[in-house]
């Protein structure tokens, strides 16, 4: 008998610590997930308001322990709201098609299309268009080119054949400085590229119809490229979470069932003991009590035995579950970070200038007017500088136009140095780059200015085997209170002009 009681207690004590496994087998769980909601939270910031509160209020649900019951439904509801936001989605998408559709059709329904160009658009509308488009900032770049399309259109028709060399040049200038705002990746950046070599190259107007033609074909495919890549990240999360929803859902069923088998034995369990001590208590005769206990004993350690398998099975199905809810989550975090990379990357070609890596027209845009605010509300000191390369045009006419690119590249790396770390340096466009000056007043601008434009002129360009030196000129002012963001650039680019016609070369400042 004492052998009995000592194998009961070993079966007990092995049994409270295979409770504790499942106890922690659910914590891991509920951990897992806790983190993988987190990082969701993360990245779906901003994208919709009840989407976010969702995952906040699923992200509490977790961290107080709930059960899987209160989960699932929890998880249910953000696909739903996934699947809302999908649609959102479609729906701005629809809304830009529709924009540059219009765009499109103006310009279709223009006289003195050539031909080529009526039949490029037509499928462009018609078969590109219809299954593309995205960010809303593709569109005023869109607009630009059919205005563009739409003036050197008209010039054509104005010369006919003899071709105005003021309005190529009026023309190139432009589109230049849209090939450097479009920003796409991969195979069409390197196509964006070509056209801009071909846009310097050109001389004649229906080079520059041909290269606005093809800009307008590249951002509309980018865009449906990238429609595509945001609707699969959605559809792929959302079919994530659907398995996620089943697999807990068969999880909370299994254990759900076990469970209540699990406490049909416990019963059992505590019914022999009872009956056990009550034979005890009643007992007369030794060899009679020994009989009882003995069988009851028997059943007792076969019922903990059954207890113990029935545990068993409930700890692996806990496990199994934790396993393939362990491999969802994974497949859903390598899709949301490859997802965060992407728009990061988008986020930063968005504000950055693909040559020169500067800071682009769309960044500076946004640091002026954060500076604007800034003199309103406490009236310090910020200068606007306007710089522009003399007589660029020629690099390009004499050494080619990747030359040209290099020169820029080099150009803005070393007024990148010149600048204090806390100036901020833009490439505007073509060869202009702009720089904000906060806390410098515009008594103090001369000496580093001088300094920049000199290091400029003293760096050993080389072409051909010919020393080449290269200036700039420069406007500056300081903001005032009651600027606009334009009318403070107006007043620099005034001053640059200034500098210009005074022999180039130089500063000038407008207060
Ligand atoms: P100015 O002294 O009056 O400024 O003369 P400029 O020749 O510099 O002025 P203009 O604005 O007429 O010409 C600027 C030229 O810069 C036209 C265009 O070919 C060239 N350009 C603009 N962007 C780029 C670029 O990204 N790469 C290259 N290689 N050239 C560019
Ligand atoms: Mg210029
Ligand atoms: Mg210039």
């Amino acid at each position: 008998m004492t052998e009995q009681l000592e194998a009961l207690r070993k079966k007990l004590n092995s049994a409270i610590s295979q409770r504790q496994t499942i106890e922690s087998t659910r914590q891991e769980q509920v951990g897992a997930l806790t983190q993988f909601i987190a990082k969701l939270s993360l990245v779906c910031k901003g994208i919709d308001i009840e989407l976010d509160n969702r995952l906040a209020g699923f992200r509490r649900l977790l961290q107080n322990g709930s059960n899987y019951k209160e989960l699932s439904p929890v998880i249910h509801e953000l696909n739903t709201l996934l699947s809302r936001h999908e649609a959102n989605v479609d729906a701005q998408y629809r809304e830009l098609q529709a924009s540059i559709n219009q765009a499109g059709v103006r310009l279709q329904q223009r006289k003195g299309l050539p031909d080529e160009s009526r039949r490029t658009l037509r499928e462009l509308l018609n078969k590109h268009l219809a299954n593309a488009t995205s960010p809303l900032d593709f569109l005023p770049l869109f607009e630009r080119l059919v205005n563009i399309y739409d003036e050197v259109l008209h010039a054509k028709e104005k010369g006919e054949d003899n071709t105005n060399n003021d309005d190529i040049k009026h023309f190139v200038t432009e589109l230049t400085q849209i090939t450097s705002e479009v920003s796409v990746q991969g195979e069409f950046a390197e196509l964006v590229r070509t056209i801009k070599a071909n846009i310097n190259n050109a001389s004649e107007l229906e080079q520059l119809l041909n290269a606005s033609i093809e800009l307008m074909r590249i951002i509309i495919l980018s865009l449906g490229k990238e429609r595509r890549s945001a609707q699969h990240f959605l559809a792929s999360l959302n079919q994530s979470l659907a398995d996620l929803q089943q697999i807990l859902t068969n999880t909370t069923d299994k254990s759900r069932k076990l469970d209540s088998k699990i406490n049909d034995v416990y019963k059992q369990i505590d019914h022999n003991i009872s009956e056990l001590s009550m034979s005890a208590e009643k007992a007369t005769d030794i060899s009679e009590l020994k009989v009882t206990v003995e069988s009851r004993l028997a059943s007792l350690t076969e019922q903990l035995l059954s207890k113990e398998q029935l545990e068993a099975q409930q700890r692996d199905a806990l496990q199994e579950g934790l396993q393939s809810m362990q491999s969802r989550v994974n497949d859903l975090e390598q899709q949301v970070e490859s997802y965060e990379t992407t728009i990061e990357r988008q986020r930063i070609m968005s504000m950055q200038d693909s040559l020169t890596k500067l800071p682009n027209r769309l960044a500076f845009d946004e640091r002026l007017e954060i500076e604007l605010e800034q003199v309103r509300r406490t009236n310090s000191a910020v200068s606007l500088v306007v710089i522009d390369v003399d007589h660029f045009k020629s690099i390009n006419d004499k050494y080619g136009h990747s030359a040209g690119d290099k020169t820029l590249l080099v150009l803005a790396t070393a007024m990148k140095k010149a600048i204090r770390s806390t100036d901020f340096i833009a490439r505007f466009g073509g060869e202009e780059f702009v720089i904000i000056m906060p806390n410098v007043d515009i008594g103090n601008v001369v000496r580093p200015l001088d300094k920049l434009r000199n290091s400029i002129k003293g760096i050993p360009f080389k072409f051909k085997n010919e020393q080449v030196q290269i200036t700039v000129s420069i406007g500056a002012t300081q903001i005032l209170a009651n600027d606009t963001a334009l009318s403070a650039f107006d007043r620099a680019d005034l001053a640059l002009y200034e500098a210009k016609n005074g022999g180039r070369d130089r500063l000038i400042i407008k207060k």
